[in-house]
């Protein structure tokens, strides 16, 4: 039936037969982060916009073009996030958990909104996964965060799993390199695209992510981050690879990466199956938290997609736990069985039995087709002659083997396979 309004472009309505599966998706990324020491924090949908200048970079694809940003009624700029680093950041400062003992460590699961064209995998508000550890600059802490990520999605029955590592130094190599990097594009100017000409004389470095081919093939043949490590960045990036190694977590290197935000230093890395963009992203970021006003505290982090995770999941065939169904169907005839159905219904409800009963007015018949729908697993019809003698026929949906029942809760419910109390 065509709607007077549609839904916004860009977003998704997630059906009662999909929303299952999402919940156990993100109910097993919590629990496995949780195995890792992880906990869940919420943080606001929306934040100062300033947040995301800073916490993001302001020369950022992110921000200069995808940020869904207004003014409140209070005339404060505010933006709906575009992702959960900056946010969460901000919390860990703001209420003090970074005073407390290290490492920190962060799950979250929220929905970001970014002003992008919608395509395959590519949406304006989706749904991320993500952890965020600050306190450690070992290489041991950004091993954990990329084993965690693999055991997340090994853990939802993924395989084919391509892990990519790069290091893009820190502040002071990085340096030397944006000077190599910037020089060589400079004699390269006029082959690259509009925006990416802006980039040149704002932040070199963003060309290496663009999407143009005339740019990417420009970018393949650029100076590498790391031929430019200064050695304490080489010694981190060498102890992260031998870690990841002897974990037995195939990996390659490749210099490609920078990643599109802005704060990273160090470690970035990108997890991808063959066939859909980046399914997780994730890097080390030595100067946030000092930016956003904390202390001189590193932090590593990841986000995954869920709409690419899923889509991932249902592509290479993944298990996902079976529907939910109505455990037992009390079709009626007649008022005093219907209010009989509405009670036994309600007391079963209560004892953690999925029970239902009608609601339409509907004729025996019309209620049994209806509980087939349901895929009820068994049913009942209670009538005059089942009040009087309070037994009915417990009917099981699939086999049609039947046997009687007790019209009372205990017994019902008992009959339902419910275990008996005391065990
Ligand atoms: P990023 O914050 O850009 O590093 O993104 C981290 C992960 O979030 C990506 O690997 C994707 O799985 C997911 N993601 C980012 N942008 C989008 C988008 N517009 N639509 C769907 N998923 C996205």
């Amino acid at each position: 039936m065509p709607v007077l309004i549609n839904r916004p472009r860009g977003t998704s309505d997630f059906l009662p037969g999909e929303t299952g599966r999402w919940r156990y998706v993100e109910k097993t990324l919590l629990e496995t982060a949780a195995r890792f020491g992880f906990r869940e924090i919420r943080t606001p949908v929306f934040e100062h916009t300033e947040l995301f200048r800073r916490g993001v970079g302001d020369t950022t694809d992110v921000v200069t073009k995808e940020m869904y940003t207004f003014s409140d009624k209070g005339n404060r700029s505010m933006t709906l996030r575009p992702e959960g680093t900056a946010g969460i950041t901000r919390a860990a400062i703001e209420n003090g958990l970074l005073n407390g003992p290290l490492p920190v460590k962060l799950s979250y699961l929220m929905d970001c909104f970014r002003y992008e064209k919608s395509q395959k995998g590519r949406f304006r508000q989706f749904r991320q996964f993500g952890v965020e550890c600050f306190g450690p600059g070992e290489a041991a802490a950004d091993a954990e965060m990329i084993a965690l990520a693999f055991s997340c999605l090994r853990t939802l029955g993924l395989n084919g799993m391509e892990l990519t590592v790069n290091s893009i130094g820190c502040p002071v190599c990085r340096a030397d390199y944006r000077k190599a990097l910037t020089e060589w594009l400079e004699r390269r100017r006029t082959e690259l695209c509009d925006t990416c000409r802006t980039r040149l004389d704002r932040n070199p470095m963003r060309i290496l992510d663009c999407k143009e081919p005339g740019c990417r093939k420009i970018a393949a043949g650029a100076p590498k981050t790391t031929d430019f490590l200064c050695p304490g960045c080489r010694a981190h990036f060498d102890e992260l690879r031998g870690r990841l190694t002897a974990a037995e977590i195939p990996h390659s290197a490749d210099p490609g990466i920078v990643r599109g935000l802005d704060y990273y230093t160090r470690t970035v890395f990108e997890i991808a199956v063959p066939g859909l963009p980046a399914l997780c992203g994730g890097g080390r970021y030595g100067k946030l938290v000092e930016t956003l006003g904390g202390p001189d505290m590193e932090g590593i982090g990841f986000a995954m997609g869920l709409e690419r995770l899923v889509a991932a999941m249902e592509d290479q065939g993944a298990p996902f736990p079976e529907e939910e169904t109505c455990d037992l169907f009390i079709a009626s005839v007649g008022r005093e069985a219907s209010q009989r159905a509405f009670r036994l219904v309600m007391e079963l409800r209560e004892r953690g039995i999925s029970a239902e009963c009608d609601l339409m007015g509907r004729s025996v018949k019309a209620q049994m087709k209806f509980a087939d729908r349901l895929r009820a697993k068994e049913s009942m019809v209670i009538g005059d002659r089942e009040l009087e003698t309070g037994g009915a026929v417990l009917r099981n949906m699939k086999t049609g083997g039947t046997k009687t029942a007790d019209l009372e809760a205990a017994p019902l419910a008992r009959a339902l396979g419910e275990p008996p109390e005391n065990g």
